[in-house]
């Protein structure tokens, strides 16, 4: 079983589907299991949704970083 810390690194990946097969059932696994985590895939997902209404080539990279730090401190 990975750490929360672990799963939260990772979790901007999953969300983006840029995961494979084995990643994603190390994640999935932890997340069955954590409350606080469950949470934080919920809000990468709105945030997901949020780039993908406003599209690749609105958001900079160093959004893209910004948003990924975020995740990483929730
Ligand atoms: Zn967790």
């Amino acid at each position: 079983m990975i750490s929360c810390s672990q799963a939260t690194k990772q979790l901007w990946d999953y969300v983006e589907g840029a995961v494979d097969g084995a990643q994603r059932r190390v994640i999935e696994e932890h997340l069955s299991v954590c409350r606080r985590c469950c949470g934080e895939v919920e809000f990468a997902e709105e945030l997901r949704g949020f780039l993908a209404a406003h599209g690749d080539t609105d958001l900079p990279e160093e959004v893209k970083v910004r948003l990924t730090s975020f995740l990483d401190e929730l």
